[in-house]
Order: structure tokens, then sequence, then C-alpha cells
């Protein structure tokens, strides 16, 4: 969206007809057939506080199930404040259903034993896939690596593998890292991660395409070859949105503000545009020959579900 040009007021003074044949001309997005394979998808879910969100969160899995994730993934709470829950969720994954599972896994404020404990504890439960972070300090405070501990992902990635052979993601940021010196020292943080043996990245949300695109670019240039999975946010609640933007460095663009302007109190418009912006997104990423993508459920089905049908995934048989 950001690409297109905006119609200035001398230009909307224009009459209408030569406005229309002056204007810029849009190919259309390449239809897909039936023929075309499907994307590789995966579901990020986060581990629930209270009964009637776990009864959300499995109902949320059940309907997503049938689309055959690659693998779904839960997050690990500030600090590891989620440590039991997330653990719990990812055991109940494995051992009730046939999806495979990734457990977000943090280093920050913790040893290196106790991690290494935690890894270890996932491995004998049947875990497979480690989403390996840094995670962040407590609200207000500034990061600071514990002294026993991994101080970055880098060094947990390097440490998960010497627990077990796990499968690894990690964290990339097309928008750079808030905390990072410079672009280009985040792509560095970016290359250590994989050679440290992690085999994809997933990104944090972004809204702009190019943001994206542009952003492969830099990894192709500086030599990453692993897949880099866009993070796809379906977006209903602008507020949050803004929070989650001010800690991990994902821009509100402000063409998105503006196309929820005014639906404060209409929760149904707001979903329905939710679902236009991020089949538009997915759409404009496919036809750039995106194949892969991660997506931050928030434990609620229906937007996922039909941005995944537009790319045309559909249900199989659960095992
Ligand atoms: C897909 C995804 C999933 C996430 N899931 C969770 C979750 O479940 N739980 C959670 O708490 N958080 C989660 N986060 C947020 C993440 O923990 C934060 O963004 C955190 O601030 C950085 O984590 P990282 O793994 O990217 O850190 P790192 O890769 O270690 O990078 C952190 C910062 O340090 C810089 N850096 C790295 N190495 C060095 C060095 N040697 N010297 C100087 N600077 C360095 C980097 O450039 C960057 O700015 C997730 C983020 C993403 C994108």
């Amino acid at each position: 969206m950001s690409d297109v040009p905006e119609v200035s007021r001398s230009e909307a003074a224009q009459p209408t007809l030569e406005r229309w044949l002056t204007g810029p001309r849009f190919s259309a997005l390449p239809s897909r057939t039936a023929t075309h394979p499907p994307p590789l998808l995966s579901f990020e879910f986060f581990p629930p506080k209270t009964e009637a969100l776990e009864q959300q969160l499995w109902a949320c899995i059940h309907r997503l199930s049938p689309l055959r994730p690659r693998f779904v993934s839960v997050t690990y709470g500030a600090g590891g404040s989620t440590r039991q829950r997330t653990h719990a969720t990812v055991a109940r994954l494995v051992r009730e259903t046939a999806l495979v599972p990734a457990a977000h896994l943090t280093c920050v404020g913790a040893t290196c034993e106790e991690v290494d404990e935690v890894a270890r504890s996932y491995w004998e439960a049947g875990v497979r896939h480690i989403v390996a972070l840094r995670g962040d300090p407590p609200p207000g405070e500034s990061f600071q690596p514990h002294p026993h501990g991994y101080h970055f992902a880098a060094d947990l990635v390097a440490g998960l593998r010497r627990v077990a052979p796990f499968e690894v993601s990690v964290a990339a940021y097309p928008e750079v890292h808030p905390q990072a010196q410079s672009r280009m020292a985040d792509l560095d943080n970016l290359k250590r991660k994989l050679d440290a043996g992690a085999n994809r990245a997933i990104t944090n949300f972004f809204f702009d395409t190019s943001v994206f695109l542009r952003f492969l670019d830099l990894c192709l240039a500086a030599g990453i070859a692993a897949p880099i999975v866009p993070g796809i946010m379906p977006v209903t609640n602008l507020a949050g949105l803004r929070r989650m933007s001010a800690l991990s460095g994902g821009s509100v663009p402000d063409w998105l503000g503006h196309l929820f302007d005014g639906l404060d109190d209409d929760p149904d418009t707001r979903r329905l545009v939710a679902a236009v912006v991020a089949a538009e997104q997915v759409r404009l990423l496919q036809a750039n020959g995106v194949d892969e993508f991660h997506f931050y459920t928030l434990n609620r089905p229906e937007l996922t579900y039909a941005i995944a049908h537009i790319l045309g995934v559909r249900p199989g048989k659960v095992e």
C-alpha cells in the first residue's frame, strides 16, 4: 500500500475522467488456480491464563488444525513468566494432536543451566523444535545479560545445539530491532544466529510489503540463505498493536491507522477491514514469490483461517 502514490489535492481537483486517464495503472495480482501448490503455514499461540482462555485456545487449535500447518508455536512470557503454562500447552499438543509443536524459549534473566534444563525437559516431552529468543527485560528496565546466562539469542542457539539436535527458529526484524546499533549490526546478528545453527528466521510483524521485500534483498546480500518467513499479524485492535509496536520496532503505518479511524466501537467492521488488509498483504507477498507464512493468531482462528483460504490452503484430514 505504501508504494501507491497518494492522490494530491490538485490532482483531485482535475475533472474526473482526466484524473482517471492520467492516474497510475496497477496490474492485477496473479490469480492462483487449484494446481498451484499452497504455501507452507505456521501458527503462533500464547499460553492461556484462565480456564476460559484455555478453552478459547483449544477451540482455535481445533479450527486451524485441518489446515495442516508445518508447525505451531507457543510463546514464552516475558522473563520466563509463562514457563509452566508454555510447557503445559506444548506438552498437551504433543499428547493430544498430530501437530508439530515449537516451544518459544527466552534466555533473559536466567542462567545457562536453567535454560538448558527447560530445553532438556522439552526434548524429553517429545518437542523437537524451539523458537530461540533473547527476550525482553521487565518494563522500564534496560537489558542486562545475566552474568551466568546466554547473553544473546545467538548464544542460546549454540547452547541448544549442545543440548539436543532441535530444529531452531529465530526472530528477524525487517524494520530493525529497537536496541540494534545499526541495521547492518542487526543483520550481522541475524546471520550469527543462523550460522550458530538456526534453521529459519520468523519476522516481527510489518504491514508494508516493500519493507519485507527490501529486507529479503539485504539478507541475500549479507549471504543469508535460510528461509526468512514473514510474520503476519491480522489486526483488529489498533491500540494493542501500537503498544506492541513501541516494544518491538514494527511500525504502524499512517494508512493503517486511517483505515481503522472511527471504528473503535464497531468490532464487526474492524474485523472485515482487518481481513482485507491482511489478505492484500499476503496476496502481494505471494505474488512476489513468498510461499511460507507465520501467523500471529492471538488465539483467534477466524482471520487466520480466512487468509489461509485466500492463499490457497484447504483443510485436509486431521490425523
Ligand atoms: C517471531 C518472534 C517471536 C517472539 N516470541 C517471543 C516470546 O515468546 N517471548 C518473549 O519474551 N519475546 C518474544 N519475542 C520478542 C523478543 O524476545 C524481543 O524482540 C527481544 O528484544 C529480542 O529477542 P531476539 O531473540 O531477537 O534477540 P537477539 O537476536 O539477541 O537481539 C537482541 C538485540 O541485541 C542486538 N545484539 C545481538 N547480539 C549482540 C552483540 N553481541 N552485541 C551487541 N548487540 C547485540 C541485536 O542487534 C538486537 O538489537 C519474539 C519476537 C519475534 C520476532
